[in-house]
């Protein structure tokens, strides 16, 4: 497996990047995340609690590689967070589960379709890890029952399907309306937050964003950095939420008819 890389988009180191003030850069006392590259495109994101050395695992959904990224950073974990129920995010979860007895937080919305819950939460809810606190945001749209989890300590937003880096998930359950309702909860975080979404999607949604805002320069410059990042074999994931703001024309549609109408555009694109 490729060593992990926390550099951004743009060439910045994630942790940097994300915490600027020096208070956390020295103490160390916030969430870091590591890519897990898993199936044909899916992330899995392992998080690390600098402060207690608590870990977490978001959609563990190929078991292999995920206990060998586990026992890599040490062998420990506590958590096993869920995004969504589809089967590329939760297919591990049990085996992984059995293997380091943690426990596993999903979306009380969707607890009949996913693995067993230990902690069932919705919208507002904290999930701890170690000394930091994870707030659940409710994101329906590409499911009923999808959820974020967005460490402010160390600006980390674990999106799943609904933000995707110049893109966002399918409507599979949820309408236009609760879909863009959904992105602006996002939209509103700290532009410096970092993007932990569950595939790399960066190049084909690049190719359907630059078709639909052919003139956007920092779309164009985004788009460069992640074809330059592919060829070199590199994650364009995680990305910053400001440069997503300023490139990815779902998050830039300024009302739900228009990201109805872009939406419906990509899925025949
Ligand atoms: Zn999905
Ligand atoms: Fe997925």
């Amino acid at each position: 497996m490729k060593a992990p890389d926390f550099r951004l988009s743009d060439g910045r180191l994630h942790a940097i990047a994300v915490c600027g003030r020096a208070r956390d850069r020295y103490s160390g006392r916030m969430i870091t995340a590591q890519p897990v590259p898993i199936l044909k495109d899916n992330y899995a994101w392992l998080l690390r609690d600098g402060a207690t050395g608590a870990v977490a695992i978001v959609d563990p959904a190929d078991p292999a590689p995920v206990a060998a990224a586990i026992d890599a950073a040490g062998g420990r974990l506590d958590l096993i967070l869920l995004t969504h129920h589809h089967n590329d995010h939760i297919a591990g979860t049990d085996e992984i589960r059995a293997r380091y007895g943690a426990r596993v937080v999903g979306a009380r919305a969707d607890a009949h379709r996913l693995p067993a819950l230990d902690q069932a939460v919705g919208e507002g809810d904290r999930v701890a890890l170690g000394a930091t606190q994870g707030r659940v945001i409710a994101t329906p749209g590409h499911t009923r029952g999808h959820i974020a989890f967005y460490f402010a300590d160390g600006g980390v937003l674990l999106c799943g399907d609904t933000l995707f880096t110049l893109g966002c998930g399918r409507l599979l359950e949820g309408s236009a309306a609760e879909m863009f309702a959904s992105l602006r909860k996002l939209a509103a975080l700290p532009p410096e937050t970092g993007v932990y979404c569950g595939h790399e999607y960066t190049e084909s949604n690049a190719r359907f964003a630059l078709h639909a805002d052919p003139e956007n320069a920092a779309l164009r410059a985004y788009a460069e950095r992640a074809r330059a990042l592919r060829a070199e074999g590199r994650p364009t994931v995680p990305s910053r939420l400001g440069d997503e703001l300023a490139a990815n024309p779902f998050l830039r549609a300024p009302e739900v008819a228009g990201f109805a109408d872009l939406r419906a555009r990509k899925d025949r694109f």
